[in-house]
């Protein structure tokens, strides 16, 4: 079935699907939709997953998301600047999950500190689709506050669907791939966040993984900001380095000698990426002067617990005026605390008597940690009687079309499948608690996974590089 949409649309066959793959991972490593694998030597690049075509996607339910994504921004960054919420939020996972507790104990040190935050927000969605495969709506997935990967790759993946809707000799499709500058984008707010600080001998610095894989999309990053602003000195730092080179003085940071305006985070967003140490280190940057790219406050913000609260009744209306908070809470899927306690213990058994209307979160990111279907009902009844059952978040499962397009990975031949597509929007705040100086849209993602499969991380392996086809 998806063989013959895609011969009837593109004229995609046999006879030359093997050299349109082949083109296509050309271009992709050649302008940078690549990655570095620990398999081969460092010097190695291999492409990213991506899908050849750009997939079709809802214009009405883009442009609906598109616009909300500046209050989505304000609401993540008053929240992160709100320890009663986080409280609230959070108090229960604290006991349960040390990362979190780890996190929150940061924000609780600084919290009488005067802080000007920045954020590269990515906020995830997914179409929703009746059982006859008709869009009905757009739901949120999740918010990203820490480490929003790709921005710095996306625009290059629609600049690669044009390259080979142009060599399928297909017309007109220029107004259906919406513009997308999210690297120029996110690297304009790193920029101006670095202006905010004014020192003009001061450094951005990217706090990154032992092994950075996914380093074309921050290289991406990097070059951008140093077209904008040349005098910008970007450097890279695992926290292992900044252990020996990271010093305070008079609350200004200092790296290897040089004063930093921003610290923007590439690693620290899941445990393995911390040993005792480096908590210390987190802490002595949250404390100095420099513009956290997230603040504790905002990592916590970007919490599914948090995601769950703004879901409550009500709730919206404290941030946004209620036509927003209206059109907002349209695009959120009912989400549910677990809790101990009567409502925790309704929802619990709600998702056992119907798993597969449910996904269970863990408060933890990057891909590969969800529960669907039977899985959720085994668990459920192994945790229901303990406070473990508190670091998790119910949601209501959504149902995404899927479209036939085909994935190019690495060393595989081109594969024709049904896809499903997440669209992320980013977002670029500066702000502190009184003032916001920066809210802006910055540019979009589409990540496309296999229709089977039910995650959809790129780094995790889940997923494959997309742009949308505005339908
Ligand atoms: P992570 O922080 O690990 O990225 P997500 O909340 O983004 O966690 O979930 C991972 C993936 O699981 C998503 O990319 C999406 O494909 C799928 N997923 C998450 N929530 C839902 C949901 N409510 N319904 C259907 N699929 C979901
Ligand atoms: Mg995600």
């Amino acid at each position: 079935m998806e063989h013959h949409i895609l011969k009837a649309r593109y004229g995609i066959c046999d006879d030359n699907l093997s050299s349109l793959s082949q083109d296509a991972k050309d271009y992709a490593l050649m302008k940078g939709i690549s990655q570095r694998t620990l398999d081969l030597p460092k010097d190695c690049r291999v492409p990213l997953s991506f899908c050849l075509l750009p997939s079709f996607f809802s214009e009405v339910y883009f442009n609906k998301v598109y616009k909300l994504q500046t209050y989505i921004n304000s609401i993540l960054l008053k929240v992160s600047f709100s320890k009663e919420i986080l409280m609230e939020c959070l108090s229960n996972t604290i006991e349960a999950d040390e990362f979190t507790h780890n996190i929150f104990k940061i924000y609780e040190a600084v919290e009488n500190k005067e802080q000007t935050v920045m954020g590269i927000i990515r906020s995830d969605y997914l179409l929703h689709a009746d059982s006859d495969e008709k869009v009905t709506g757009i739901k949120q997935v999740e918010n990203n506050t820490i480490s929003a990967s790709f921005g710095g790759l996306a625009p290059t993946i629609k600049e690669l669907h044009e390259f080979i809707l142009e060599r399928l000799g297909q017309k007109g499709f220029d107004h259906k791939l919406p513009l997308n500058e999210s690297c120029k984008d996110i690297a304009k707010g790193i920029v101006s966040a670095w202006d905010h600080y004014e020192c003009q001998n001061a450094i951005v610095l990217f706090v990154v993984e032992d092994e950075t894989l996914n380093i074309s999309d921050q290289r991406g990053l990097e070059y951008a900001i140093l077209d904008i602003e040349n005098k910008i000195e970007v450097m890279r730092c695992t926290f292992k380095e900044l252990r020996k080179a990271a010093c305070l003085k008079e609350n200004k940071l200092y790296v290897k000698d040089k004063e930093v305006a921003v610290v923007y985070y590439r690693t620290g967003y899941v445990p393995d990426q911390y040993e005792a140490e480096d908590w210390e280190i987190r802490l002595l940057m949250e404390q100095s002067h420099a513009i956290k790219c997230p603040s504790a406050g905002l990592h916590l913000a970007g919490t599914k617990k948090v995601q769950a609260y703004l879901t409550r009744p009500g709730v919206l209306e404290k941030y946004v005026e209620s036509n927003i908070a209206d059109e907002i809470r349209e695009v959120f899927a009912n989400q549910y605390s677990l809790e101990m306690g009567s409502d925790g213990d309704e929802a619990i058994k709600m998702a056992i008597e119907n798993p597969e209307k449910f996904v269970l979160k863990p408060e933890r990111e990057g891909g590969g940690n969800n529960l669907y279907g039977t899985e959720i009902k085994e668990f459920l009844e192994n945790i229901k009687s303990s406070e473990e059952r508190n670091a998790y978040i119910l949601m209501e499962r959504i149902n995404p079309p899927s479209i036939p397009n085909c994935i190019i990975q690495r060393n595989q031949p081109p594969e024709i499948t049904n896809v499903i597509a997440e669209l992320g929007i980013f977002g670029v705040v500066l702000g502190n608690k009184k003032n916001t100086y920066v809210n802006e849209f910055a540019g979009h993602l589409l990540r496309s996974k296999k229709a089977d499969s039910d995650e959809c991380g790129i780094a995790a392996g889940f997923g494959a590089l997309d742009s949308p086809y505005l339908d």
